[in-house]
């Protein structure tokens, strides 16, 4: 097999090079024959004028399929029809693997498929380069919040993915047989990160998967997806956490915008950075302003996905904000390791655009009020022995979020639906691929 010397994007007038990658689509004008090249990085045309290459590669232009594999080596030469303005003169094609002639979607994006048929054939919609965009976008928001939390001396942890009880509350656990027990896939590093503030680790954080059995069919629930989950101690307050949050997603979004301005752009996107600090907005304002809009909601209940959405609006109408923090929640609204003052939750959501993308907030340090709260939201203070133990110990007051990444790329790159940025989604219905 030939060797790639480089991607697509990076040919240059004069020089010889070797492509490797997909047929996107083919061309014959007759005395001319034409290949788009698709790589990871771009297309790139390969023109065969019938007077400028061998017989054996004119004849060879013609009986490639499109999605066949190929290698082609070949001449750079500035065309400005090209796209790009180059075009590649073929002196040789290998095919390196072919494809059947009835291809289960068009990754060419002129035929648009559904989303199920999408996912169904995930493999080859991956191939469409607003796609492959989306995925190497989503690779550099994880590079930037690895980035942003190591340079605030937080370390790297890996927890767990089994565990022996839930922690976000019970319903959504996905039970499964663990020898002669029964233990449940991990709703989120919760406990975990907890325990780990009690090790003097101080500040931690992880690339973290969940497991969450959502029985709605949702454009923005899955049963599995990936967050940034970040625990630290002496915090005075929930104040001192939201600063590492906004922080983070500024600088995520920075990044994005510096790094991977060719994909933005494929994806006819724009991102707007906000400037620090995100707003605030307190929840006794927020139901004062979706009642004033006419929203039948009431004080005590948690924000449904409409009132959510309506809410995204009326902000962006009226501050302009498209990122907002949702503070002072009712403690009833909030999970049981959430720390209050009086019934106010010491919490908060970060909403984009209307959907909420992270939840975070002071824990609760005493061990004494810890097991009050476990009592009162009706849960088995025996069942909590092994997390509540290292509160005994010597426990600093913390806190910590919970970021979801595919809400962040959803939106961020305003995808229609939270699949679209997920490589194999699995949901209540879908389970393959
Ligand atoms: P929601 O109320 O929107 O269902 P939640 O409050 O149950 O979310 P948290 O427990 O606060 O979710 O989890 C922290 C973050 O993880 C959420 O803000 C969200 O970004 C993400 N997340 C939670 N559950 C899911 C899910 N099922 N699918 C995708 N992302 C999720
Ligand atoms: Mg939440």
């Amino acid at each position: 097999m030939l060797k790639r010397t480089c991607y697509s994007d990076n040919i240059k007038d004069g020089e010889e090079v070797v492509l490797a990658g997909w047929v996107h689509e083919r061309r014959d004008l007759g005395g001319i024959k034409f290949i788009l090249l698709r790589d990871r990085e771009g297309i790139a045309q390969i023109t065969a004028p019938k007077k400028k290459v061998s017989e054996e590669i004119f004849k060879l232009m013609d009986s490639l399929g499109r999605e066949w594999v190929i290698t082609v080596k070949g001449n750079v030469k500035s065309s400005p029809q090209a796209p790009g303005g180059l075009e590649v003169i073929p002196t040789e094609i290998e095919v390196i693997s072919m494809a059947e002639p009835s291809l289960p979607l068009d990754p060419s994006e002129k035929v648009d498929a559904d989303i199920d048929t999408r996912l169904d054939n995930r493999y080859m919609d991956i191939r469409k380069p607003k796609v492959t965009a989306i995925f190497k976008i989503r690779s550099e928001i994880l590079r930037a919040a690895r980035d942003y939390l190591l340079s605030q001396s937080f370390v790297e942890i890996q927890t767990p993915k089994i565990s022996a009880s839930g922690t976000e509350g019970g319903t959504e656990l996905f039970p499964l047989s663990y020898f002669e027990r029964e233990a449940f896939l991990a709703q989120s590093p919760q406990l975990y990160k907890q325990t780990m503030m009690a090790t003097g680790m101080d500040r931690v954080f992880e690339m973290a998967h969940y497991f969450r059995a959502e029985e709605s069919n949702t454009r923005r629930h899955l049963s599995e997806s990936d967050a940034v989950d970040i625990e630290m101690s002496f915090i005075e307050n929930e104040d001192d956490v939201m600063h590492i949050l906004e922080n983070l997603v500024s600088y995520i979004l920075k990044c994005v915008n510096e790094n991977k301005k060719k994909e933005l752009s494929l994806l006819g996107i724009e991102i707007n950075v906000p400037p620090t600090p995100f707003r605030r907005v307190k929840y006794d304002e927020a139901i004062s302003l979706l009642q004033e809009a006419g929203f039948n909601v009431h004080h005590g209940e948690d924000l449904g996905t409409e009132s959510e959405k309506a809410l995204g609006n009326i902000i962006k109408e009226k501050y302009g904000d498209d990122l907002y923090f949702l503070t002072k929640y009712p403690l009833s609204t909030k999970p049981f390791y959430t720390n209050f003052d009086g019934d106010v939750a010491r919490a908060f959501d970060l909403d984009y655009k209307g959907i909420e993308i992270s939840s975070g907030g002071q824990r609760i340090h005493n061990v004494e009020v810890l097991k009050t709260r476990i009592k009162e939201k009706g849960l088995p203070v025996s069942s909590f022995e092994a997390y509540l133990k290292p509160f005994r110990f010597g426990m600093p007051p913390h806190g910590g979020f919970g970021l979801g990444i595919d809400r962040l790329i959803m939106q961020m790159l305003n995808l229609e639906n939270i699949r679209e940025g997920v490589l194999f989604p699995h949901d209540r219905r879908r389970l393959e691929p």
